[in-house]
């Protein structure tokens, strides 16, 4: 099964998909980490992503897309037990829906399902900004609505270090929005053509979206 997670920049995205890919053994691909990895590793797509990402903006359909791939690839197939995907963060455009179409054909799998984490507008810039991430292992968390269970130590991994991401600043967050509006939400319509758009309301407690994510690909609701 593959499925692409859709919503603007703090819908809960990344906290769903490796919730899920812990329950369900399917993967996380978030174009948004791996470009932040290549930033960080100082690759040439990192190196051409970086301002991009501080202003909000869009990376190019090339540079996604192709990590995108690259990362299928190193799933396998599907057929032999390659783990399926989800996609978080991509696609972005009407481009990199296209893309992605052809490299799950390119690689004989399918596209289950696109859901569509519904929220609050006004409630993002406090996801946002309010955001931070284990240092070591990435285990994510929030100021106000999931801390640690001992303040200061992550629940996962024990290490006491901690990181904020450069782009979780409010202005660059209405950039990442307009960016959301004007970009990615106008591929919805593309996908609820075939049939493939499920909503689940995103500003319920992050059990209860898993558990309506749950039900979706149990193909109970
Ligand atoms: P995205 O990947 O869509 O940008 P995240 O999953 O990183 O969003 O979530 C943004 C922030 O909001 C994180 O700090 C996360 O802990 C918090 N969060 C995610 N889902 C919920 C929820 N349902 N209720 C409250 N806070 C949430
Ligand atoms: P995210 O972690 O999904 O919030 O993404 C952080 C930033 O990475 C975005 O603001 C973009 O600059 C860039 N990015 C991530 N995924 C994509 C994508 N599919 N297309 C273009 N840019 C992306």
């Amino acid at each position: 099964m593959n499925i692409i997670l859709l919503g603007p920049p703090g819908a809960g995205k990344g906290t769903q998909a490796s919730r899920l890919e812990s329950e369900r053994g399917m993967v996380q691909l978030s174009t948004g980490d791996m470009l932040r990895a290549a930033v960080k590793a100082g690759t040439p797509v990192g190196l051409q992503a970086k301002a991009v990402m501080e202003a909000g903006e869009l990376v190019s359909d090339a540079i996604v897309s192709g990590i995108i791939g690259e990362s299928l690839d190193a799933l396998g197939d599907e057929t032999q037990g390659g783990r399926g995907a989800i996609f978080d963060g991509y696609p972005r455009t009407a481009a990199q829906a296209e893309s992605l179409d052809t490299l799950l054909t390119e690689r004989g799998r399918t596209l289950d399902h696109v859901i569509e984490l519904v929220v609050d507008e006004d409630a993002l810039v406090a996801r946002i900004t309010g955001r931070f991430t284990c240092a070591n292992c990435g285990a994510g968390y929030h100021d106000s609505f999931k801390q640690p269970a001992v303040a200061g130590v992550c629940d996962v991994c024990g290490s006491t270090e901690f990181k904020r991401r450069p782009d979780d600043n409010e202005e660059t967050v209405r950039t990442r929005m307009a960016e959301y509006r004007a970009k990615t939400a106008p591929i919805l319509p593309i996908y609820e053509a075939r049939g493939l758009v499920q909503r689940v309301d995103g500003m319920a407690d992050i059990a209860e979206v898993t558990a309506a994510i749950e039900a979706i690909l149990d193909g109970q609701s």
